[in-house]
């Protein structure tokens, strides 16, 4: 649509929870707005395509259901738009852009655990448009979830849908859409994604969230298979640095990796379910490790749960940790 200059202005995504509409809605409006464009992809590097993978380009706008919090103050608690939750919001995208409904209200730490799309929000959207495209050949404005907006909000919309300002593009990502007003559904070009399969899903799992926890215990278990201490150092102090609930997303995640590398030394890789990110790694442990060491390192891992939940001194926990790994080994 782009390449042939007939992109529709307004188009409706259809998904199941989390199933890639918001990826693919960001890859598109990146696309369109990308300055150098080869072979049916953005470059990623100009300034555009800069921008809009952190989610920061002046003509990228976001909408999405949100309600009053506590730490609202007490006018905008009167109106809560999806502006004063931006930062929740484009850190949860950028950690996971397949997200479903549930994660967007938890991390917007809204109460009830549920949001809608007011009118007020509506005034917003005709506000943002009514400005000119500052940089980008398009104002691009993603609404998640339209079916949250009620009768009002959508009248409102409507008019804008209807007679766009110029190069406006309406992204619109639905989990329900035959609940989204018909008057606003029947301006809309509407594409359904299909379920991604677990394939598809594996591929597409949020990289970047496990790439730090990746590196860490796999540069831990490669000291450990040389049994060189010192190199762990460093690690276990700036694991002991890391929050409660961080340390305890690490030990799990690693308990999940050494399962891998364990299937993948026996010869079952099939069921271990790797990400293209992990393979390199886990095939070179694989090779490192002794048989004796995973059954170890896993009781190893539980205790230090165990400590970290019970409030132990983190420095003695990770530091104790890296030593009975390499005792295991
Ligand atoms: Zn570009």
């Amino acid at each position: 649509m782009v390449d042939s200059n007939r992109l529709s202005h307004a188009i409706l995504l259809c998904e199941h929870n989390g199933g890639g509409a918001f990826p693919l809605a960001l890859a598109l409006a990146q696309y369109a707005n990308c300055r150098d464009r080869k072979d049916g992809d953005s470059c990623g590097v100009c300034p555009s395509c800069h921008k809009y993978r952190k989610l920061i380009h002046p003509d990228l706008h976001f909408v999405f259901p949100v309600s009053s919090t506590k730490e609202l103050s007490e006018s905008e608690k009167k109106a809560p738009i999806s502006d004063y939750f931006l930062n929740s919001f484009t850190d949860l995208a950028l950690r996971n852009p397949y997200f479903g409904e549930q994660e967007l209200y938890e991390s917007l730490d809204i109460d009830n655990k549920s949001g809608n799309i007011s009118v007020n929000e509506a005034r917003r959207i005709f506000e943002k448009l009514s400005l000119r495209a500052s940089e980008g050949f398009y104002k691009v404005m993603v609404i998640f979830l339209p079916e949250k907006m009620n009768q009002e909000a959508g009248n409102k919309l409507l008019k804008i849908i209807e007679e766009p300002p110029q190069q406006t593009l309406f992204l619109l990502i639905s989990h329900n859409p035959e609940r989204v007003l018909q008057t606003i559904r029947s301006r809309c070009l509407r594409i359904d994604l299909k379920p991604m399969d677990r394939e598809e899903k594996n591929t597409a799992a949020p990289a970047s969230d496990n790439a730090s926890m990746r590196g860490t215990i796999t540069t831990l278990l490669e000291a450990v298979s040389r049994k060189d201490l010192a190199a762990t150092f460093p690690i276990w102090e700036s694991l002991a640095e890391t929050g409660r609930e961080k340390q305890k997303e690490f030990c799990l995640y690693s308990e999940e990796f050494i399962r891998k590398i364990f299937l993948v030394a026996n010869g079952l890789e099939s069921l271990a379910d790797i990400h293209p990110a992990e393979e390199e790694a886990i095939r070179g442990l694989a090779k490192g490790l002794k048989p004796h060491f995973y059954e170890k390192a896993l009781s190893v891992l539980d205790g230090v749960i165990s400590a970290v939940e019970g409030n132990v001194n983190p420095k003695l926990v990770f530091c104790d940790m890296c030593n009975s790994l390499l005792q295991a080994m």
